[in-house]
């Protein structure tokens, strides 16, 4: 089965402006997301036309700050500083990567951890691991909705992750823990990856490399996320070799249409919780 997240994506967002709908009719204001973009990334730019769209759907108010990528570390984290202490604000995501010579971590640190809807803050970082509310990074909690919504069971499954980052793999990995998988971590290093993903009943694949995993990788009726995006002659794939492995696997994501979307999604379930918690 192709699952599309863009689909579950859609669920999510007119879930999000039913529960923002009832707000306003109490009398209560719209959940506020403020964007800030430094510089003109093509990718970035793209990245934040998709955001604007989904909190239109979402009935999300965006506000999206667009600044020259030769501003100062100082004014960047002014305007940071600013924004969070704005009240109408709820949350707060700062585009990356920044253009050259902006330190991210510091820009980041900016932001509090009420406000960091992008989950990427130490503070929510460290909540993850020792398992208190917080906000999840986009990625991973758009990967587990989705394992979730299309009912696959995760605890007591071998869940194997390829990649360890900080944004995607690591998370992804803690999470499907919580939910009582045994899970691998998998990375450059690691030896007979091929053997240890055939063991996988859910295998979760963020590496960057197109088409990486063929169908000798996967076991017969695995569960298959494939997080990666890689441009090969113009066109957009995963990780993973879909033709190839969608006979295989009893559940697939396809790149573009899987993950990507579910991405935003969540961003816009982290803005609302993080309007939730302050009412
Ligand atoms: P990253 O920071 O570059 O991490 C890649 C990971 O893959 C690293 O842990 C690396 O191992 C591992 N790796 C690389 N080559 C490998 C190999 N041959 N065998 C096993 N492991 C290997 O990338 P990322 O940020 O996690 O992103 C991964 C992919 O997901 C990218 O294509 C990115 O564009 C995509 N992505 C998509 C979304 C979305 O919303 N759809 C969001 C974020 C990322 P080492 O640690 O040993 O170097």
């Amino acid at each position: 089965m192709v699952v599309y997240g863009s689909e579950i994506a859609k669920s999510i967002k007119e879930e999000i402006a039913l529960k923002v709908s009832g707000y306003l009719d109490k009398g209560l204001r719209k959940p506020k997301l403020k964007v800030i973009l430094v510089g003109d990334n093509p990718a970035s730019l793209s990245y934040v036309k998709g955001k604007v769209k989904a909190c239109e759907v979402s009935l999300i108010d965006c506000e999206v700050v667009h600044l020259s990528k030769d501003i100062s570390q100082d004014d960047l984290e002014d305007i940071i500083l600013k924004a969070d202490q704005d009240e109408t604000v709820d949350g707060i995501l700062l585009q990356l990567p920044l253009p050259e010579g902006l330190n991210e971590r510091s820009a980041l640190s900016k932001i509090s951890p009420q406000k960091d809807v992008d989950g990427l803050s130490v503070d929510n970082k460290g909540k993850l691991f020792i398992k208190e509310d917080g906000f999840r990074p986009c990625t991973p909690l758009g990967i587990m909705e989705i394992l979730k919504r299309s009912g696959v069971k995760i605890a007591s499954k071998n869940a194997v992750v390829i990649g360890r980052s900080q944004l995607v793999g690591l998370p992804v990995a803690k999470m499907l823990l919580d939910e009582n998988a045994t899970v691998t971590i998998c990375h450059s290093k690691s030896e007979d990856l091929k053997s240890i993903c055939q063991k996988a009943d859910i295998l979760i694949v963020a590496i960057g490399k197109a088409k990486f995993i063929t169908s000798d990788y996967v076991k017969k009726g695995a569960v298959v996320i494939d997080v990666g995006v890689n441009r090969v002659d113009g066109k957009l794939c995963g990780d993973v070799d879909f033709e190839e492995v969608k006979g295989i696997a009893s559940l697939i994501t396809p790149v573009p249409k899987g993950v990507g979307p579910m991405t935003i999604a969540s961003l816009m379930l982290n803005t609302l919780k993080a309007y939730e918690d302050k009412l």
